[in-house]
């Protein structure tokens, strides 16, 4: 890998952060030579901070990790896109990414889950993928497979499998997310209905 340090006179090389399952572009820092090296070492993402001076793993206080997962330089060889698996929220002001969605409040895994569930939705390939096969057949397609797990559920309630019970509840809310996003609604639309109705 040469990464052409020697563009930038304070040689520091700016680094895009893109979460490898959902695509979203997380936060941008900056990379020395140092700062590259030890994020390949510790398969954590490491900048080296302008503010703080000094080399900063992402997540060293907050424990909000960025996990390596690969890495491209562009066509100049002077921009990295590097793929990472966050832990728990990249900006520290609380939020997915650091860019829009301020405002939005985080159901941690679900909120990833959706997500991804949104990608398929939008661009994924229907061969690879159930989610987007299942976006492709439609609303009516997917409904019934919502009142399929639940009806699962209330099998598996009666019986004391507790495990069959358990995984068929995933089953169910993993297809209602779809559903809801089917129907252009997301989780955090029931969650603030849910809240109103305790006001
Ligand atoms: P962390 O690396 O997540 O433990 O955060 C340590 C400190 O780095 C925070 O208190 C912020 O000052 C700064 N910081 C963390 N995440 C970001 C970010 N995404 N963008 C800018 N500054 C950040
Ligand atoms: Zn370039
Ligand atoms: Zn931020
Ligand atoms: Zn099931």
């Amino acid at each position: 890998m040469n990464i052409d340090f020697s563009k930038y006179t304070d040689g520091l090389v700016p680094a895009i952060i893109q979460d490898y399952e959902t695509k979203n572009v997380l936060m941008l820092g900056y990379m020395n030579q140092e700062a590259f090296t030890k994020t390949i070492e510790t398969n954590k993402v490491t900048f080296f901070s302008r503010s703080k001076n000094r080399l900063w793993t992402k997540g060293e206080e907050s424990g909000n990790f960025l996990n390596l997962i690969n890495y491209a330089l562009d066509c100049d060889k002077d921009t990295l896109l590097i793929k990472v698996n966050p832990v728990g929220p990249t900006c520290h002001k609380g939020s997915y990414t650091c860019w829009n969605e301020n405002n939005k409040q985080d159901y941690g895994f679900l909120s990833k889950l959706e997500k991804i569930i949104n990608n398929r939705k939008n661009n994924a390939s229907t061969e690879k993928s159930y989610v987007a096969s299942l976006f492709e057949k439609g609303i009516n397609k997917i409904a019934q497979k919502v009142g399929e797990e639940a009806f699962e559920v209330v099998i598996e309630a009666k019986d004391n499998n507790k495990e069959l019970f358990l995984n068929e509840s995933a089953d169910l809310l993993f297809h209602y997310l779809i559903l809801l996003q089917a129907k252009e609604f997301e989780l955090d639309d029931v969650v603030k209905l849910l809240k109103e109705r305790t006001d």
